[in-house]
């Protein structure tokens, strides 16, 4: 009997999920068009980048309950955690002059302790290692300890006018030699715009302020041939550029035809807020990178986990004995920066929960939730380009589960 109502597929254009297409076939037919509109949907998110924001002197696992439960009703399954492991040089005649300062620094001793039950969270920790810090011994010790991922970031150098070429030190490239044979990949801070962004919440000059008043001279693109040449050096490591690299895609589509051991990560440059829309324009745009590029793109959004109110608890890194209190007014400093390193790194809405954690001057522990907004804004961004399954799962959850070998 013919409708007088027909339908057409075009999944080329408007991809639906496979079970709608099942449904065409399945049973003889019977519920072909039943719930005909559902799109593909990702299983589930593995969020590559999120930093651990808590107490050293206790275990992690118990400060990120709460954000691994908010985490969960998100689909979120997964969070790659940045745990920052204090180098040789750490506490001897370091400025305290870095963003990354607001994060609290292990030692290897204090980091074996704090991972105390971790593994049963079910989340998953990268090592950050300053760039002073260049040492393979401390990537091996994390990689034992379970560290699947380095996680590198230049506010340091820019801060204080330590120049590019830094990573191309034998020592660095020593590192990158042991993360290859380790089997982990790289999440590279690598740039800094140097505009506002108003709509994803970064702040103006951000490190580059402090930089110039510092005598930083170099720019953004020494910043990034200095990374591509890591990314030549080191064809079997996987690189990727938090924050696209502050690149547009236009340059991003030549750089990751250009090293095929290049990715990026869609924190903060890649929200949609929960009130907005795409242009037409722009979505038919995005979406075609992302269907090329769908195993480069990874779903991040530099989110942080188990903050402990550290801009009130100065204190809670001096307790810990761990390398904070080296760092001093590491307390005054966080409160001072926190909407500062939201900005530059965590993005919007995290200075709110911050803020609220340290007024409080509770928030240790369990109680801490994430920023659901702003994961929801990433997740909006990627849900609203409308792509297929494959892409889909590719950029949320299966190019980090192959990078961890999971
Ligand atoms: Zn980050």
């Amino acid at each position: 009997m013919g409708s007088q109502m027909p339908y057409g597929r075009n999944e080329g254009m408007y991809p639906h999920g496979a079970d709608v297409l099942e449904r065409d076939s399945s049973d003889g037919g019977f519920s072909r068009g039943w719930a005909m509109h559902c799109k593909p949907i990702p299983q589930r998110y593995f969020d590559v980048h999120t930093h651990f924001c808590g107490r050293t002197d206790r275990p992690v696992a118990g400060q990120i309950r709460g954000c691994g439960e908010d985490a969960a009703e998100l689909m979120n399954a997964r969070a790659m955690l940045i745990l920052q492991l204090r180098g040789k040089k750490r506490g001897a005649g370091w400025p305290p002059a870095s963003v990354m300062d607001n994060f609290p620094y292990y030692g290897l001793e204090s980091m074996r302790a704090g991972l105390e039950g971790f593994e049963r969270t079910g989340q998953l920790w990268a090592v950050h290692l300053d760039c002073r810090s260049p040492e393979p011994e401390l990537l091996r010790a994390a990689a034992g300890m379970g560290a699947k991922c380095l996680k590198l970031h230049n506010a340091p150098a820019i801060e204080n006018n330590i120049p590019p070429d830094v990573w191309l030190s034998r020592d660095w490239q020593d590192v990158f030699r042991a993360a290859a044979e380790l089997g982990m990949f790289v999440l590279f801070h690598v740039t800094q715009r140097l505009s506002a962004s108003a709509y994803t919440g970064g702040g103006r000059n951000s490190y580059w302020e402090k930089g110039w008043a510092n005598g930083t001279a170099y720019t953004n693109e020494d910043l990034l041939q200095a990374f591509l040449s890591c990314c030549r050096a080191n064809p079997d490591v996987a690189f990727i550029g938090a924050h696209q690299l502050h690149l547009g895609w236009e340059r991003l589509d030549g750089l990751f035809a250009a090293y095929p051991n290049l990715c990026a990560d869609t924190s903060i440059g890649c929200q949609l807020r929960l009130c907005d829309s795409f242009y037409p324009h722009d979505r038919e745009y995005l979406r075609l990178v992302f269907q090329k590029w769908a195993d480069r793109i990874l779903f991040g959004t530099d989110s942080v986990w188990g903050r402990s109110g550290a801009g009130a608890s100065g204190g809670a890194g001096a307790e810990a004995g761990d390398g904070v209190e080296t760092d001093a007014g590491a307390g005054a400093g966080a409160d001072a920066e926190a909407g500062n390193g939201a900005d530059a790194e965590a993005g919007n809405g995290v200075e709110a929960s911050a803020g609220a954690g340290a007024d409080a001057g509770a928030g240790v522990g369990a109680g801490v939730g994430l920023d659901k907004e702003h994961c929801l804004r990433h997740m909006r961004f990627i849900s609203e380009l409308d792509l297929p399954e494959d892409a889909l799962r590719k950029i949320c959850h299966e190019n980090a589960e192959r990078l961890c070998r999971i």
